[in-house]
């Protein structure tokens, strides 16, 4: 096969912009392998923190990395044991919390975001999908996205919807429809899960931030009830906000996607008893200290999540589908890829409402 070659913005130091060049294609080599050529590129929180130096421990990065773990785009090519329903042409979102070339217990249930030693790309895999192309080493990380309208911005669902959708779904044993669910921090993740929480769940939502560009944004595009609220906790006193607005009786379930120590500290106690606390954002190096009194006096919990399984982005796509996720509004920037380095530096400095993505045009 001739060599071919790919534009591809690749980190080679940290805290420099990307550089993008041209780098070797990735091919088909095995029977279940595939290429994706990606249309959409999600930036993520996370890839400030490894710009930034700051996961090199945790995620097992080593530069030179092309960035890139959100990715959407069309099956180029596809090795012969690849079914005929992901064909080359076929539109998919790539579940990229699930490479993993280990089989136990977590990955043999489709659990394979908790994989014991995750090929992510763009993180631990060097090959990340802020490129033209992506190596995908089994079809069974391939979702069909047929029918889902805008592909570029679906691109979206494969990470920070996903780990929203994980969040809600941790949460709703705790939840029955009417109940009131917070939502800490309203980033690209936690906009989608004030939507899945009022949706998948039928909770009320009480949406909280310190900026108030989030929280005009999230009354913007989520489509609040009445008897949801959102709290402004640079300004206002959060704790009577809500226990003022569910009757004293607290939250049934509190998703925080900041996870500093001061959020667990002020939120959980917010908690009805034996209600749940889900921690998804990794906000302080060590994570936050347990208040482990509240826990045991009201038989509370504390529950972390990571990401979410292939499956679970399965069923995210048939929400998106029947158009009971939005994700388009969840887009506010859409990118070319030499403007890589300039959106991770917004992000990093806090400028960002809802998420970037890098949109590959043909
Ligand atoms: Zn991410």
């Amino acid at each position: 096969m001739p060599e071919r070659v790919m534009r591809a913005a690749v980190l080679k130091e940290y805290l420099s912009p990307p550089v993008v060049e041209e780098v070797p294609a990735p091919r088909v080599e095995g029977p279940h392998e595939a290429v994706v050529r990606i249309v959409g590129s999600g930036v993520c929180h996370t890839d400030v923190h490894v710009w930034r130096g700051e996961a090199e421990a945790v995620l097992d990065i080593q530069l030179p990395l092309i960035l890139g773990h959100e990715p959407s785009g069309v099956v180029e090519e596809a090795g012969e044991a690849v079914p005929e329903w992901l064909k080359p042409g076929t539109p998919v979102l790539v579940c990229a919390s699930g490479f993993c070339g280990v089989e136990d217990e977590y990955t043999l249930s489709g659990r394979h975001q908790l994989c014991s030693k995750p090929e992510w790309p763009g993180l631990s895999r060097r090959q990340g999908a802020f490129a033209e192309f992506l190596h995908v080493p089994h079809y069974k990380y391939l979702i069909p996205a047929e029918g889902v309208e805008d592909l570029a911005a679906a691109s979206l669902l494969t990470d920070a919807g996903l780990t929203a959708y994980n969040a809600v779904k941790k949460a709703a044993a705790s939840v029955r429809p009417g109940d009131y669910v917070a939502v800490v921090g309203l980033g690209g993740v936690g906009l989608f899960a004030l939507q899945l929480a009022r949706r998948v769940l039928a909770a009320r939502v009480i949406g909280v931030d310190i900026s108030e560009e989030k929280l005009e944004f999230a009354a913007k595009t989520v489509g609040l009830g009445g008897e949801d609220l959102l709290v402004d906790a640079s300004k206002e006193d959060a704790e009577a906000a809500i226990m003022g607005q569910t009757g004293g009786r607290g939250v049934r379930a509190v998703l925080d996607f900041v996870g500093v120590e001061q959020t667990l500290e002020k939120y959980l106690p917010l908690l009805d008893k034996t209600g749940v606390y889900v921690i998804v954002g990794l906000g302080s190096p060590f994570g936050p200290q347990i208040p482990s009194l509240d826990l045991i006096l009201g038989e509370r919990s504390v529950l972390g999540v990571l990401w979410g399984s292939c499956s679970d982005l399965a069923e995210l796509a048939m929400l998106a589908k029947a158009g009971m996720v939005d994700y388009k509004s969840i887009v506010t920037r859409r990118i070319r890829l030499e403007e890589v380095g300039e959106a991770i530096e917004r992000l990093d400095r806090g400028e960002v409402l809802g998420r970037q993505i890098v949109e590959f045009k043909p």
